[in-house]
């Protein structure tokens, strides 16, 4: 689904070039759970705005789908984007002046979805997320947590292929991260495909699949075998 070549990505400061990412190759599979983990500043939401479609590479080719991007122009990448892929943030940035559902209904509206049939949508899936209630509530009149339940409730409207998460759980307590990351391993289950960035490593075990970044290079790329399936889990508990 996800076919990273040789990306860099370089920024000028003055007359120097500042590499932030320096030859990514990375491959992701259509229903995979990946953690891109690293420490501040190692490119892991540069690398995250290049999936998704928001930057553009220096070099490299990027494929998603079996769609080539290099080529194309913005609105292009805008209508891929706007067709492809959920973002789920850390600060949740839902616009603060509409409510719960019109905030799911955004995505929406940029993929073209009539009225009728956006709003029914955007009641679904503030339900799936246990929402339901809450759709006529601004973004202030909700917990961080609901926030995020919103945020993605939104991300997933248009049924994305992709789902982009920086740091999800990054502004929320400790039994609302996992909540919230329970979540998203259940979207996993469901088959969508996860990207989730993280610099914490107990959130990042969560993930099939671990990826580390250091000053822009890929440093490791592990499956993540400590991942229980519930066999597992249950040969622990037997023996
Ligand atoms: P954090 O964990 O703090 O979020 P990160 O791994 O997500 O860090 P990035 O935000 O990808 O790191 O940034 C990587 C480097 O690229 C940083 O040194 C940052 O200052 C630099 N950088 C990011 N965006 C730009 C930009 N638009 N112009 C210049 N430098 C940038
Ligand atoms: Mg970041």
């Amino acid at each position: 689904m996800i076919e990273l070549n040789e990306v860099t990505k370089s920024y000028a400061r003055g007359a120097e070039e500042l590499q932030i990412l320096r030859g990514i190759t990375l491959h992701i599979a259509e229903g995979d759970f990946v953690a891109i983990i690293g420490p501040s500043g190692s490119g892991k939401s540069t690398l995250m705005n290049t999936i998704g479609l928001l930057d553009s590479p220096t070099s490299g080719s990027y494929t998603l789908d079996g769609v080539a991007t290099e080529k194309m122009s913005d609105n292009g990448l805008a209508e891929l984007r706007n067709r492809k892929i959920g973002f789920i943030f850390q600060q949740f940035n839902l616009l603060p002046r509409l409510t719960a559902t019109e905030n799911v209904e955004l995505p929406m509206i940029y993929a073209g979805i009539p009225a009728k049939q956006r709003r029914e949508q955007a009641q679904r899936m503030l339900e799936k997320l246990g929402m339901g209630e809450r759709g006529h509530h601004k973004p202030s009149e909700l917990s961080g947590g609901q926030q995020q339940r919103v945020a993605i409730a939104r991300a997933l409207a248009i049924s994305p292929s992709l789902i982009l998460a920086d740091e999800p759980t990054g502004a929320l307590d400790s039994k609302t991260g996992i909540e919230v990351l329970e979540l998203i391993k259940e979207l996993n289950q469901q088959g969508n495909t996860i990207v989730l960035i993280t610099h914490d490593h107990h959130i990042a075990v969560n993930a099939k699949r671990v990826v580390t970044l250091r000053d822009g290079e890929i440093i490791s790329d592990l499956r993540n075998e400590m991942q229980l399936t519930p066999e597992r889990k249950l040969e622990g508990a037997l023996s």
